[in-house]
Protein backbone atom coordinates (compact mmCIF):
# COMPACT_ATOMS: atom_id res chain seq x y z
CA UNK A 1 0.00 0.00 0.00
CA UNK A 2 1.39 3.59 -0.84
CA UNK A 3 2.50 5.23 2.28
CA UNK A 4 2.89 9.30 2.77
CA UNK A 5 5.31 9.91 5.49
CA UNK A 6 4.48 13.27 7.21
CA UNK A 7 7.70 14.46 9.74
CA UNK A 8 6.64 17.20 12.51
CA UNK A 9 3.12 16.64 13.99
CA UNK A 10 2.20 20.32 14.18
CA UNK A 11 -0.46 22.26 12.47
CA UNK A 12 0.91 21.83 9.25
CA UNK A 13 1.22 18.37 9.53
CA UNK A 14 -1.47 17.40 11.16
CA UNK A 15 -4.00 19.46 8.74
CA UNK A 16 -1.89 17.86 6.00
CA UNK A 17 -2.70 14.27 7.42
CA UNK A 18 -6.67 15.04 7.33
CA UNK A 19 -6.76 16.28 3.98
CA UNK A 20 -5.37 13.40 2.24
CA UNK A 21 -8.13 11.07 3.63
CA UNK A 22 -10.67 14.04 2.23
CA UNK A 23 -9.00 14.07 -0.87
CA UNK A 24 -10.20 10.51 -0.64
CA UNK A 25 -6.09 8.95 -0.40
CA UNK A 26 -6.76 5.57 0.69
CA UNK A 27 -3.05 4.19 1.26
CA UNK A 28 -1.07 4.51 4.68
CA UNK A 29 -0.26 7.68 6.56
CA UNK A 30 1.72 8.09 9.24
CA UNK A 31 2.53 11.23 11.18
CA UNK A 32 6.02 11.34 12.84
CA UNK A 33 5.77 13.76 16.37
CA UNK A 34 8.78 14.87 18.39
CA UNK A 35 6.43 16.44 20.89
CA UNK A 36 4.93 14.49 23.62
CA UNK A 37 1.61 15.75 22.55
CA UNK A 38 -1.06 15.26 19.73
CA UNK A 39 -0.83 18.12 17.05
CA UNK A 40 -1.72 21.22 19.30
CA UNK A 41 -2.36 24.90 18.37
CA UNK A 42 0.54 27.40 18.77
CA UNK A 43 -1.50 31.45 19.12
CA UNK A 44 -2.84 30.57 22.29
CA UNK A 45 0.16 30.05 24.38
CA UNK A 46 1.13 33.72 24.26
CA UNK A 47 -2.48 34.88 24.87
CA UNK A 48 -5.32 33.65 27.51
CA UNK A 49 -4.26 29.61 27.36
CA UNK A 50 -1.55 30.76 28.84
CA UNK A 51 -3.66 32.93 31.48
CA UNK A 52 -5.62 30.26 32.03
CA UNK A 53 -3.08 27.37 32.15
CA UNK A 54 -5.29 25.35 29.56
CA UNK A 55 -4.04 21.83 28.65
CA UNK A 56 -3.11 22.04 24.89
CA UNK A 57 -5.76 22.88 22.54
CA UNK A 58 -5.45 19.74 20.24
CA UNK A 59 -6.19 20.45 16.54
CA UNK A 60 -8.06 17.00 16.55
CA UNK A 61 -8.52 14.40 19.29
CA UNK A 62 -7.01 11.13 19.03
CA UNK A 63 -10.32 9.46 18.26
CA UNK A 64 -10.43 11.50 14.53
CA UNK A 65 -7.20 10.02 13.89
CA UNK A 66 -8.18 6.80 14.72
CA UNK A 67 -11.33 7.02 12.45
CA UNK A 68 -9.52 8.71 10.18
CA UNK A 69 -6.92 5.91 10.05
CA UNK A 70 -3.74 8.51 10.75
CA UNK A 71 -0.96 6.76 12.34
CA UNK A 72 0.58 9.19 15.18
CA UNK A 73 3.80 8.74 16.63
CA UNK A 74 4.67 11.48 19.53
CA UNK A 75 7.69 11.74 21.05
CA UNK A 76 9.59 10.28 18.36
CA UNK A 77 11.94 12.27 15.66
CA UNK A 78 13.19 11.34 12.71
CA UNK A 79 16.87 11.64 12.72
CA UNK A 80 18.08 10.15 8.99
CA UNK A 81 16.57 10.52 5.83
CA UNK A 82 17.86 8.00 3.15
CA UNK A 83 15.79 9.91 -0.26
CA UNK A 84 17.28 7.28 -1.88
CA UNK A 85 15.96 4.15 -0.57
CA UNK A 86 13.21 6.27 0.17
CA UNK A 87 13.70 5.30 4.00
CA UNK A 88 13.93 7.41 7.20
CA UNK A 89 15.13 6.62 10.50
CA UNK A 90 13.45 7.47 13.79
CA UNK A 91 14.88 7.74 17.02
CA UNK A 92 13.37 4.23 18.21
CA UNK A 93 15.68 2.49 16.16
CA UNK A 94 12.72 1.94 13.36
CA UNK A 95 13.16 2.14 9.90
CA UNK A 96 9.94 3.74 7.88
CA UNK A 97 9.64 3.44 4.23
CA UNK A 98 7.96 5.79 2.54
CA UNK A 99 6.34 6.36 -1.26
CA UNK A 100 6.31 9.71 -0.77
CA UNK A 101 7.28 11.88 2.26
CA UNK A 102 6.01 15.93 3.30
CA UNK A 103 8.55 17.44 6.19
CA UNK A 104 6.70 20.10 8.30
CA UNK A 105 9.34 20.21 10.67
CA UNK A 106 8.22 24.32 12.04
CA UNK A 107 10.62 26.00 13.57
CA UNK A 108 12.14 26.35 17.12
CA UNK A 109 13.23 29.70 19.04
CA UNK A 110 16.62 32.01 17.98
CA UNK A 111 18.02 31.62 21.66
CA UNK A 112 19.85 34.39 22.86
CA UNK A 113 23.31 34.63 21.61
CA UNK A 114 25.47 32.53 24.37
CA UNK A 115 22.27 31.33 25.57
CA UNK A 116 21.74 27.21 25.98
CA UNK A 117 19.03 26.29 24.13
CA UNK A 118 18.74 23.17 25.78
CA UNK A 119 18.61 24.68 29.43
CA UNK A 120 16.53 27.01 28.13
CA UNK A 121 13.69 24.60 27.80
CA UNK A 122 14.37 22.89 31.30
CA UNK A 123 14.40 24.63 34.13
CA UNK A 124 15.85 27.78 34.06
CA UNK A 125 15.00 31.72 34.59
CA UNK A 126 16.25 32.55 31.01
CA UNK A 127 13.26 30.51 28.71
CA UNK A 128 11.76 30.73 25.21
CA UNK A 129 8.57 30.05 24.48
CA UNK A 130 7.03 27.80 21.56
CA UNK A 131 5.94 24.48 23.32
CA UNK A 132 2.98 23.89 25.56
CA UNK A 133 5.88 22.67 28.20
CA UNK A 134 7.50 26.41 27.54
CA UNK A 135 4.09 27.86 28.37
CA UNK A 136 3.76 25.87 31.30
CA UNK A 137 7.06 26.82 32.38
CA UNK A 138 6.62 30.40 32.30
CA UNK A 139 3.32 30.21 33.37
CA UNK A 140 4.26 28.30 36.20
CA UNK A 141 6.63 31.61 37.36
CA UNK A 142 4.26 34.43 36.81
CA UNK A 143 2.62 35.55 39.92
CA UNK A 144 0.98 39.15 40.88
CA UNK A 145 4.17 41.35 41.44
CA UNK A 146 6.90 39.22 39.46
CA UNK A 147 9.68 41.10 37.75
CA UNK A 148 9.38 39.74 33.91
CA UNK A 149 11.65 40.79 31.67
CA UNK A 150 11.28 40.11 27.96
CA UNK A 151 13.82 40.72 25.38
CA UNK A 152 12.26 41.44 22.05
CA UNK A 153 9.57 43.82 20.82
CA UNK A 154 8.14 41.18 18.24
CA UNK A 155 4.85 39.46 18.53
CA UNK A 156 5.17 36.88 20.70
CA UNK A 157 7.24 39.28 23.91
CA UNK A 158 4.65 41.44 23.18
CA UNK A 159 1.65 39.36 23.47
CA UNK A 160 3.37 37.73 26.48
CA UNK A 161 3.94 41.03 28.14
CA UNK A 162 -0.24 41.81 27.63
CA UNK A 163 -0.72 38.57 28.92
CA UNK A 164 1.72 38.45 31.84
CA UNK A 165 0.13 42.10 32.85
CA UNK A 166 -3.20 40.53 33.57
CA UNK A 167 -1.53 38.12 35.49
CA UNK A 168 -0.18 40.92 37.84
CA UNK A 169 3.17 40.60 36.69
CA UNK A 170 5.57 43.79 36.66
CA UNK A 171 6.73 43.75 32.69
CA UNK A 172 10.13 45.19 31.46
CA UNK A 173 10.34 44.75 27.42
CA UNK A 174 13.89 45.36 25.82
CA UNK A 175 13.87 45.90 22.20
CA UNK A 176 16.86 46.25 20.75
CA UNK A 177 15.60 48.53 17.18
CA UNK A 178 14.55 51.85 17.89
CA UNK A 179 11.09 50.86 18.08
CA UNK A 180 9.01 47.58 18.46
CA UNK A 181 7.50 45.48 15.73
CA UNK A 182 9.81 47.09 13.01
CA UNK A 183 9.40 43.66 11.23
CA UNK A 184 6.97 43.70 8.76
CA UNK A 185 4.40 45.96 10.60
CA UNK A 186 3.93 49.87 9.49
CA UNK A 187 5.25 52.28 12.37
CA UNK A 188 1.97 53.77 12.73
CA UNK A 189 0.21 50.30 14.28
CA UNK A 190 3.34 49.37 15.91
CA UNK A 191 3.04 52.91 18.13
CA UNK A 192 -0.14 52.75 18.62
CA UNK A 193 0.89 49.08 20.09
CA UNK A 194 3.33 50.85 21.91
CA UNK A 195 1.16 53.15 23.91
CA UNK A 196 -1.54 50.28 24.74
CA UNK A 197 1.43 48.55 26.24
CA UNK A 198 2.74 51.83 28.13
CA UNK A 199 -0.80 52.47 29.05
CA UNK A 200 -1.45 49.28 30.74
CA UNK A 201 1.58 49.60 32.27
CA UNK A 202 4.83 47.90 30.86
CA UNK A 203 7.80 49.53 30.41
CA UNK A 204 9.14 49.14 26.87
CA UNK A 205 13.09 50.28 26.20
CA UNK A 206 13.51 50.67 22.75
CA UNK A 207 17.92 50.81 21.08
CA UNK A 208 18.78 48.88 24.26
CA UNK A 209 22.16 47.15 23.26
CA UNK A 210 22.73 43.93 25.34
CA UNK A 211 25.71 42.56 26.18
CA UNK A 212 24.84 38.89 28.21
CA UNK A 213 22.00 37.09 30.19
CA UNK A 214 23.27 35.84 33.72
CA UNK A 215 21.12 33.49 36.15
CA UNK A 216 21.40 32.34 39.56
CA UNK A 217 18.94 30.64 42.31
CA UNK A 218 17.47 33.85 43.18
CA UNK A 219 17.32 36.01 40.18
CA UNK A 220 18.45 36.99 36.60
CA UNK A 221 19.72 39.71 35.29
CA UNK A 222 20.24 41.56 31.29
CA UNK A 223 23.62 43.13 31.58
CA UNK A 224 23.45 46.38 29.20
CA UNK A 225 26.34 47.51 27.21
CA UNK A 226 26.43 50.60 29.11
CA UNK A 227 27.23 48.65 32.18
CA UNK A 228 23.61 49.02 33.79
CA UNK A 229 21.75 46.15 34.50
CA UNK A 230 17.91 44.91 34.60
CA UNK A 231 17.28 42.45 37.06
CA UNK A 232 14.22 39.94 36.68
CA UNK A 233 12.69 36.88 38.53
CA UNK A 234 12.32 35.56 34.87
CA UNK A 235 13.74 36.45 31.34
CA UNK A 236 11.90 35.70 28.23
CA UNK A 237 13.66 35.62 25.00
CA UNK A 238 11.30 36.28 22.33
CA UNK A 239 13.95 37.11 19.53
CA UNK A 240 12.67 35.25 16.32
CA UNK A 241 12.58 32.12 15.24
CA UNK A 242 14.91 29.42 13.37
CA UNK A 243 13.54 26.98 11.03
CA UNK A 244 14.05 23.75 11.37
CA UNK A 245 15.99 22.46 8.33
CA UNK A 246 19.06 20.12 9.66
CA UNK A 247 17.11 16.74 8.62
CA UNK A 248 16.33 18.11 5.17
CA UNK A 249 19.62 19.97 4.53
CA UNK A 250 21.70 16.52 5.64
CA UNK A 251 19.71 14.32 3.36
CA UNK A 252 21.01 16.84 0.61
CA UNK A 253 17.68 19.26 -0.24
CA UNK A 254 18.57 22.38 -1.45
CA UNK A 255 17.93 25.16 2.11
CA UNK A 256 17.04 29.16 1.39
CA UNK A 257 16.22 30.16 4.41
CA UNK A 258 14.25 27.17 5.10
CA UNK A 259 13.83 24.06 3.26
CA UNK A 260 13.25 25.55 -0.32
CA UNK A 261 10.25 24.26 -2.46
CA UNK A 262 8.77 25.44 -5.58
CA UNK A 263 5.39 27.36 -5.86
CA UNK A 264 3.94 23.43 -5.41
CA UNK A 265 5.36 22.89 -2.49
CA UNK A 266 8.02 20.23 -3.68
CA UNK A 267 11.62 20.36 -2.91
CA UNK A 268 14.49 20.00 -4.82
CA UNK A 269 14.58 16.18 -4.27
CA UNK A 270 11.69 14.39 -6.26
CA UNK A 271 8.51 12.20 -3.93
CA UNK A 272 9.42 15.21 -1.21
CA UNK A 273 7.35 17.79 -0.11
CA UNK A 274 7.66 20.84 2.80
CA UNK A 275 5.37 22.90 4.31
CA UNK A 276 4.39 25.55 6.44
CA UNK A 277 7.51 27.52 9.05
CA UNK A 278 10.10 25.41 7.61
CA UNK A 279 9.83 26.07 3.95
CA UNK A 280 10.77 29.03 1.83
CA UNK A 281 8.62 29.57 -1.30
CA UNK A 282 7.76 31.63 -4.19
CA UNK A 283 5.15 34.48 -3.88
CA UNK A 284 3.90 34.70 -7.29
CA UNK A 285 1.44 38.01 -6.34
CA UNK A 286 5.08 39.80 -5.02
CA UNK A 287 7.18 38.93 -7.99
CA UNK A 288 7.96 35.34 -7.14
CA UNK A 289 10.05 36.45 -4.16
CA UNK A 290 11.20 33.52 -1.71
CA UNK A 291 9.56 34.41 1.43
CA UNK A 292 9.09 32.21 5.04
CA UNK A 293 6.20 32.79 6.56
CA UNK A 294 5.44 32.15 10.17
CA UNK A 295 1.83 32.05 10.68
CA UNK A 296 -0.99 29.84 11.78
CA UNK A 297 -2.80 30.08 8.53
CA UNK A 298 -0.28 29.73 6.01
CA UNK A 299 0.70 26.62 8.01
CA UNK A 300 -2.90 25.57 7.34
CA UNK A 301 -2.93 26.33 4.02
CA UNK A 302 0.18 24.84 2.88
CA UNK A 303 -0.78 21.81 4.41
CA UNK A 304 -3.84 21.55 2.64
CA UNK A 305 -1.77 22.31 -1.03
CA UNK A 306 0.45 19.72 0.30
CA UNK A 307 -1.82 17.36 0.24
CA UNK A 308 -3.36 17.78 -3.05
CA UNK A 309 0.06 17.81 -4.45
CA UNK A 310 1.23 14.37 -2.66
CA UNK A 311 -2.09 13.56 -4.72
CA UNK A 312 -0.79 14.74 -8.12
CA UNK A 313 -2.80 18.24 -8.36
CA UNK A 314 0.01 20.21 -9.32
CA UNK A 315 -1.80 23.43 -7.39
CA UNK A 316 0.26 26.39 -6.55
CA UNK A 317 0.77 28.93 -3.84
CA UNK A 318 -1.86 31.81 -4.40
CA UNK A 319 -2.55 32.72 -0.87
CA UNK A 320 -1.86 36.07 0.59
CA UNK A 321 0.28 35.99 3.46
CA UNK A 322 -1.96 37.13 6.40
CA UNK A 323 -1.25 37.61 10.15
CA UNK A 324 -3.00 38.31 13.06
CA UNK A 325 -2.18 39.27 16.72
CA UNK A 326 -4.34 39.77 19.44
CA UNK A 327 -2.84 41.57 22.88
CA UNK A 328 -5.31 43.03 25.31
CA UNK A 329 -8.44 43.67 23.63
CA UNK A 330 -6.50 45.04 20.91
CA UNK A 331 -6.46 42.92 17.10
CA UNK A 332 -3.73 43.56 14.87
CA UNK A 333 -4.08 42.02 10.89
CA UNK A 334 -1.82 42.60 8.32
CA UNK A 335 -2.75 40.67 5.03
CA UNK A 336 -0.17 41.42 1.93
CA UNK A 337 3.31 42.80 1.75
CA UNK A 338 3.77 46.26 2.51
CA UNK A 339 7.67 46.54 2.11
CA UNK A 340 7.48 47.89 -1.54
CA UNK A 341 4.88 50.53 -1.33
CA UNK A 342 5.21 53.71 -2.63
CA UNK A 343 1.71 55.00 -1.42
CA UNK A 344 0.09 54.46 1.83
CA UNK A 345 -3.29 55.54 2.38
CA UNK A 346 -5.10 55.84 5.85
CA UNK A 347 -8.58 54.78 6.56
CA UNK A 348 -10.69 55.30 9.95
CA UNK A 349 -13.02 53.41 11.24
CA UNK A 350 -15.47 52.60 14.28
CA UNK A 351 -14.03 52.84 17.49
CA UNK A 352 -10.79 53.90 16.79
CA UNK A 353 -9.77 51.43 14.69
CA UNK A 354 -7.90 52.36 11.60
CA UNK A 355 -6.57 50.59 8.41
CA UNK A 356 -3.75 51.52 6.12
CA UNK A 357 -3.54 50.39 2.82
CA UNK A 358 -0.35 50.22 1.15
CA UNK A 359 0.23 50.64 -3.05
CA UNK A 360 2.74 50.10 -5.27
CA UNK A 361 4.02 52.11 -7.23
CA UNK A 362 1.70 51.56 -10.36
CA UNK A 363 -1.35 51.99 -7.94
CA UNK A 364 -1.80 48.28 -7.01
CA UNK A 365 -3.09 47.22 -3.58
CA UNK A 366 -0.28 45.07 -2.31
CA UNK A 367 -1.33 45.07 1.98
CA UNK A 368 -3.14 45.96 4.03
CA UNK A 369 -2.58 46.36 8.05
CA UNK A 370 -5.26 47.17 10.70
CA UNK A 371 -5.40 47.76 14.31
CA UNK A 372 -9.07 47.65 16.82
CA UNK A 373 -10.66 46.76 19.29
CA UNK A 374 -12.38 43.21 18.59
CA UNK A 375 -13.11 42.07 15.28
CA UNK A 376 -13.60 46.04 14.05
CA UNK A 377 -11.04 45.63 11.35
CA UNK A 378 -11.42 41.58 10.57
CA UNK A 379 -14.11 42.15 7.78
CA UNK A 380 -12.05 44.99 5.69
CA UNK A 381 -8.67 43.11 5.90
CA UNK A 382 -10.54 40.29 4.83
CA UNK A 383 -12.08 42.40 1.25
CA UNK A 384 -8.39 44.10 1.38
CA UNK A 385 -7.25 40.43 0.90
CA UNK A 386 -9.74 39.36 -1.97
CA UNK A 387 -8.72 42.68 -3.27
CA UNK A 388 -4.68 41.73 -3.13
CA UNK A 389 -5.39 38.50 -4.68
CA UNK A 390 -7.41 39.99 -7.20
CA UNK A 391 -4.67 43.02 -8.01
CA UNK A 392 -6.83 45.47 -8.04
CA UNK A 393 -5.96 49.47 -8.55
CA UNK A 394 -8.09 50.88 -6.28
CA UNK A 395 -8.58 54.94 -6.29
CA UNK A 396 -7.20 55.94 -3.19
CA UNK A 397 -9.08 58.93 -1.85
CA UNK A 398 -11.86 55.85 -2.23
CA UNK A 399 -10.05 53.67 0.13
CA UNK A 400 -9.87 56.50 2.61
CA UNK A 401 -13.25 57.45 2.78
CA UNK A 402 -15.18 55.91 5.62
CA UNK A 403 -18.33 55.93 3.59
CA UNK A 404 -17.20 53.87 0.66
CA UNK A 405 -17.50 49.90 1.16
CA UNK A 406 -14.83 48.30 0.01
CA UNK A 407 -17.02 45.59 -1.35
CA UNK A 408 -17.65 48.03 -4.70
CA UNK A 409 -14.14 48.83 -5.14
CA UNK A 410 -13.32 44.79 -5.20
CA UNK A 411 -16.45 44.79 -7.78
CA UNK A 412 -15.37 47.47 -9.80
C1 LIG B 1 3.57 31.38 21.14
C2 LIG B 1 3.16 31.46 19.70
C3 LIG B 1 2.09 32.29 19.34
C4 LIG B 1 1.71 32.40 17.99
N1 LIG B 1 0.68 33.23 17.67
C5 LIG B 1 0.32 33.38 16.38
C6 LIG B 1 -0.73 34.27 16.01
O1 LIG B 1 -1.32 34.96 16.85
N2 LIG B 1 -1.05 34.38 14.68
C7 LIG B 1 -0.43 33.63 13.72
O2 LIG B 1 -0.76 33.77 12.53
N3 LIG B 1 0.57 32.76 14.04
C8 LIG B 1 0.96 32.63 15.34
N4 LIG B 1 1.97 31.77 15.68
C9 LIG B 1 2.66 31.01 14.60
C10 LIG B 1 2.00 29.67 14.30
O3 LIG B 1 1.68 29.02 15.48
C11 LIG B 1 2.98 28.84 13.45
O4 LIG B 1 3.16 29.51 12.24
C12 LIG B 1 2.48 27.42 13.22
O5 LIG B 1 2.39 26.72 14.43
C13 LIG B 1 3.44 26.68 12.28
O6 LIG B 1 3.02 25.37 12.15
P1 LIG B 1 3.99 24.23 11.56
O7 LIG B 1 3.20 22.98 11.64
O8 LIG B 1 4.57 24.68 10.28
O9 LIG B 1 5.22 24.18 12.59
P2 LIG B 1 5.27 23.84 14.14
O10 LIG B 1 4.04 24.32 14.83
O11 LIG B 1 6.58 24.37 14.62
O12 LIG B 1 5.29 22.25 14.19
C14 LIG B 1 6.39 21.50 13.77
C15 LIG B 1 6.50 20.26 14.61
O13 LIG B 1 7.49 19.42 14.05
C16 LIG B 1 8.23 18.81 15.08
N5 LIG B 1 9.53 18.37 14.54
C17 LIG B 1 10.56 19.12 14.13
N6 LIG B 1 11.57 18.34 13.70
C18 LIG B 1 11.16 17.07 13.82
C19 LIG B 1 11.76 15.79 13.57
N7 LIG B 1 12.99 15.68 13.05
N8 LIG B 1 11.05 14.69 13.83
C20 LIG B 1 9.80 14.78 14.35
N9 LIG B 1 9.19 15.95 14.62
C21 LIG B 1 9.86 17.07 14.37
C22 LIG B 1 8.33 19.92 16.11
O14 LIG B 1 8.65 19.39 17.38
C23 LIG B 1 6.94 20.52 16.04
O15 LIG B 1 6.07 19.90 16.93
C24 LIG B 1 2.39 31.65 17.01
C25 LIG B 1 3.46 30.82 17.37
C26 LIG B 1 3.85 30.74 18.70
C27 LIG B 1 5.02 29.86 19.07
Amino acid sequence: MTHILIIGAGECGARAAFCLREKGFPGEITLVGAEEHLPYERPPLSKDALLLGHAPRLVSDAARYLEAGITVLTGISAENIEPLGKTVRLSDGRNLAYDQLLLTTGARPRPFPGQNPVAAASGTRIRTLRTHGDAVAIRAALQPGTHLAIIGGGFIGLELAATARKLGARVTLVEGLPRILSRGVPEELAAVVAERHKAEGVEILCGVKIRGLEENREGAKILLDDDSTIAADLIVVGIGAIPNIELARDAGLAIDNGIAVDASLRTSVPDIFAAGDCCSFPLSHYGNRRLRLEAWRNAQDQGQLAAANLLGAEETITAIPWFWSDQYDLTLQIAGLADGAAQTVRREMAQGAFILFHLDAGGRLIAASGIGPGNTVARDIRLAEMMIAAGIHPDPAALAAPDTKLKTLLAA
